[in-house]
């Protein structure tokens, strides 16, 4: 599954499970599963027959349900009593006496419901292109929802065949992990009825059907589908293309090819507030912004999007699909994999991209950031409840899970990396797998078995903080010490703590070769020494493949300002996210981290930049409303200002990507400080749009709609109110309708909240508006939402109710706001769904923490002189 929105989604919900998993005593063999569809209704009915095998005699047999109504249950032909626990989401039979092990056949008949959220079988309405409304219906399973859609053994480890066919109305084409028979019915409808798919585990089924189009590539013996709404499928081409080329990128990566004949990625419109992207068997389900290119509002870095959400599903095609994790405690597995291998294969197949260089600014922040407050938690922890396995899938799972196998790989080394990766596939395919036999199979790192070194990084939480101390010069040989510590944002993170952390040291040379350097292991908190062949600037955690954070001594900095052109792209960022960090947590001064951003040249890396963007805003963002705001804005501005009017607001022939996609940044970053300069063009550019809907290039469109929309006078609000509601775009309209909740006018924001009491927008797009009030006005945002408590529940997906409301008030700055998310909490959620409140909480303290350490150096820095510097 590809999370898009990594912090606000961290959620959990739902029923607790009162006992853990199912008894092992009766596992499916093949599910035979029949399904008729109302979607006008949202409703369904469905039968099943499942070839069960007893292992050990017993006179129950319990699997998972939940929300169904379920009608008769049969064993081996013969009606048996069945009782529902709809808080386990639990079915037990009881048998009238004792099954035998071996072969046995359970049925069941049901009707369930179809949700208008991404969860069990579900319904998504959308306008067509020639401007009838269109539903379009698709199933999500991950995780744990199979359930809601037929009586199941609704476990990753409980594999089986699957066998399913669906009544499909006239007219439409329907889609599922095999391809399919159809037959036409008498009464007019079609009968499709799918192949038997290989084992697998219930999550990866899928059912999708709709006015739907379908055009296919070959690779190989595998056809490759893009499925669409009707009218858009050319805008997937691009991921055709893509798909395409990775499809035989991890044939020969894993070794293992392709198993299933074909491998579908249907495009579905709307969007949900848990996830992108799904990874079913031979159909990956996507929201059309991550899938589709549309020339009149994608841009650069739709491409780069594309690439690598479409890379990401594919890794999951082997890693997750074929080899599973046994439980869902491990599935970091699957998921820093898969992100991990997305960065890879993109890297690989698009140089230009930098995408190493984006993985250092963007997954390893993203990863320590969290990491290094009191709510992380360890990579691998113990699972049991529904709510729990929602929470799982947090940035830890994934961009920490990342950034540990890419340290993995980047010590032993890509090819004996994958090597052990080809053997771990080929040993347990069509199986499932805890962590440490994916250890098993490689070899080992810096002479130590790899789960020695892994498992500090997966069974604890918190980021390593390695210090290089007194390095000195001789004979050619530069000697230092090195100790580490564990690096903290709050008190509660700052503990002694230690790991065996694989690090490469590097000399930047007098001569400005990078030759020489050396591949170490740091443990133990003690300082170390450590020798390296070669004199000059010592660059630590070199390439920044490593999980930890880094800091010099005064001389070590000064040298590493001295040199920074000359340091690789990945360690420039690296050192300007980590002097950011060391800040944040005040292991040193701001004034370091101002030093390394004023060797930033104006026409330095564009990633460089945009690293630059993100670090000013964020801290922009911590003095929100308070009397250093404006001038930290205004300094923010003169910095960015020179770079934007260097690269132009023109998107040139053939440029980077990275400059493309940094313009957008600009562009965005300075219409939210409010730069006079960026504000009216973005007000020229929309008042194009009344005659010339291209009037603003895609390459910045949506920069400069949040541009106008963050200025916007209550006039140009309700002009941007008209032109998000002639919107027909699902993707284009979902951008708009967020733009909407952004303005700094609070006016503007009492007339977004008004909207979202009307029947203007759908659910998603609600929840989509008032997330966009909650980034300018956190505690507006949480005071409307906890005042309409019902009403925002009715749009949410129920993976999402714990935490959305509680999340909307992670930016604020106001002291109450704890205070009051801990209330609400109590009010209205049972103690099993507590957690993201309490996360949310820990984010605000950590907040101010920083806030409150920085302040003396921000309001030096702010009164110290304007120019751009
Ligand atoms: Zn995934």
């Amino acid at each position: 599954m590809k999370k898009l929105v990594a912090l606000l989604a961290l959620t959990a919900s739902g029923p607790a499970l009162a006992q853990g998993q199912l008894p092992k005593s009766v596992v499916p063999v093949l599910y035979d599963i029949s399904v008729t569809p109302d979607a006008k209704a949202l409703t369904f009915s469905g039968s099943e027959t499942v070839t069960v095998d007893v292992r050990e005699a017993t006179r129950t047999v319990v699997l998972n349900g939940a929300d169904l109504s379920i009608g008769t249950a049969t064993w081996d032909n013969k009606p048996v009593p069945h009782r529902v626990d709809a808080a386990a989401q639990q079915v037990t039979l009881t048998l009238p006496a004792e099954a035998r092990p071996g072969r046995h056949q359970v049925a069941f008949t049901w009707t369930g419901k179809i949700n208008q959220s991404a969860a069990g079988l579900f319904a998504t309405d959308y306008t067509n292109v020639d401007g009838t409304p269109g539903r379009m219906l698709a199933t999500q399973f991950e995780a744990p929802d199979a359930r809601r859609f037929a009586p199941m053994w609704d476990e990753p480890a409980f594999k089986a065949k699957f066998r399913l066919s669906a009544v499909v109305p006239a007219g439409q084409l329907a889609i599922s992990n095999m391809p399919g028979q159809v037959t036409r019915r008498a009464d007019g409808t079609q009968f499709y009825a799918f192949g038997e798919t290989p084992i697998m585990s219930s999550y990866l089924l899928f059912l999708g059907m709709g006015d739907l189009e379908r055009k296919t590539v070959k690779e190989g013996n595998v056809e490759i589908g893009m499925v669409t709404r009707r009218g858009v499928v050319d805008q997937g081409d691009y991921a055709l293309a893509s798909a395409r080329k990775l499809l035989r990128y991890y044939n020969d990566y894993f070794g293992q090819p392709y198993p299933l004949p074909k491998m579908d990625m249907i495009a579905g419109p709307g969007s949900s507030q848990f996830f992108g992207a799904m990874e079913n068997w031979g159909a990956i389900f996507y929201f059309e912004n991550t899938l589709l290119f549309d020339p009149k509002i994608s841009t650069a870095s739709t491409y780069q999007r594309i690439h690598t959400v479409v890379a990401h599903e594919m890794a999951h095609q082997w890693f997750g699909d074929l080899v599973t994790m046994r439980w869902w405690d491990d599935l970091w597995l699957n998921e820093g994999f898969a992100s991990w291998m997305e960065s890879k294969a993109t890297n690989d197949l698009n140089p230009g991209w930098q995408a190493r260089a984006e993985e250092v600014a963007e997954a390893r922040e993203g990863a320590m950031g969290i990491d290094a407050t009191a709510v992380t938690h360890p990579i691998v922890r113990p699972v049991q409840t529904p709510d729990q396995i929602s929470e799982s899938f947090d940035s830890i799972t994934y961009a920490k899970g990342q950034a540990v196998i890419g340290m993995i790989e980047s010590t032993i080394d890509a090819d004996p990396f994958r090597d052990g990766i080809r053997r771990y596939m080929a040993k347990y395919k069509y199986n499932n797998t805890v962590t440490d036999q994916l250890w098993g199979e490689l070899p080992p790192l810096a002479g130590r078995p790899v789960a020695e070194v892994a498992r500090g990084f997966t069974l604890q939480g918190g980021v390593p903080l390695v210090t290089l101390q007194g390095a000195t010069c001789a004979n050619g040989v530069t000697t230092a010490r090195l100790v580490q510590g564990r690096f903290g944002l709050d008190a509660a993170s700052k503990q002694p703590q230690t790991w065996t952390v694989p690090l490469r040291l590097g000399v930047v040379g007098q001569a400005g070769n990078q030759a020489e350097g050396a591949s170490v292991l740091v443990s133990g908190a003690t300082p170390a020494p450590v020798t390296v062949k070669g004199c000059g600037t010592l660059v630590l955690n070199q390439g920044k493949g490593s999980y930890t954070r880094t800091r010099y001594d005064d001389a070590g900095h000064a040298a590493i300002v001295r040199d920074y052109p000359r340091l690789a792209l990945e360690d420039r960022v690296g050192q300007l996210g980590d002097d950011f960090a060391l800040a944040s947590s005040g292991d040193q001064d701001l004034s370091r981290w101002i030093a390394v951003m004023d060797r930033v040249a104006p026409d330095a890396e564009a990633l460089e930049w945009q690293m630059v963007s993100g670090e000013l805003s964020r801290l922009t963002g911590y003095y929100e409303g308070t009397p250093v705001e404006r001038a930290l804005r205004a300094k923010a501005a003169a910095k960015l200002e020179p770079v934007l009017a260097r690269i132009g607001y023109d998107q040139r022939q053939g440029e980077a990507v990275q400059v493309t996609n940094v313009r957008e940044d600009l562009i965005a970053g300075l219409g939210s400080y409010g730069s006079a300069e960026v504000a009216a063009r973005a007000r020229a550019y929309v008042a194009r749009l009344a005659t010339d809907p291209a009037a603003i290039p895609p390459a910045i469109r949506g920069a400069i709609l949040a541009t106008y929309a963050s200025n916007a006078t209550p006039a140009e609000w309700d002009a941007l109110l008209a032109i998000t509601k002639a919107e027909r775009s699902p993707v284009a309209k979902n951008q708009l309708v967020g733009l909407l909740g952004i303005a700094r006018d609070p006016a503007n924001t009492a007339k977004a909240l008004a909207l979202l009491e009307t029947d203007s927008f759908t659910a998603q797009q609600k929840a989509g508006l008032l997330r966009g009030v909650s980034r300018r006005y956190p505690d507006r945002a949480f005071d409307w939402a906890a005042a309409h408590r019902a009403t925002v529940d009715g749009w949410l997906e129920s993976s999402t109710k714990a935490g959305f409301i509680v999340g909307l008030g992670t930016g604020s700055n106001d002291p109450a706001m704890p205070g009051k998310i801990t209330a609400f909490a109590n009010a209205n959620l049972p103690e099993a769904s507590r957690q993201p409140a309490r996360r949310t909480i820990g984010i605000i303290a950590a907040r101010k923490a920083i806030a409150d350490r920085l302040r003396p150096a921000v309001t030096r820095w702010v009164g110290s002189g304007t120019a751009a510097n």
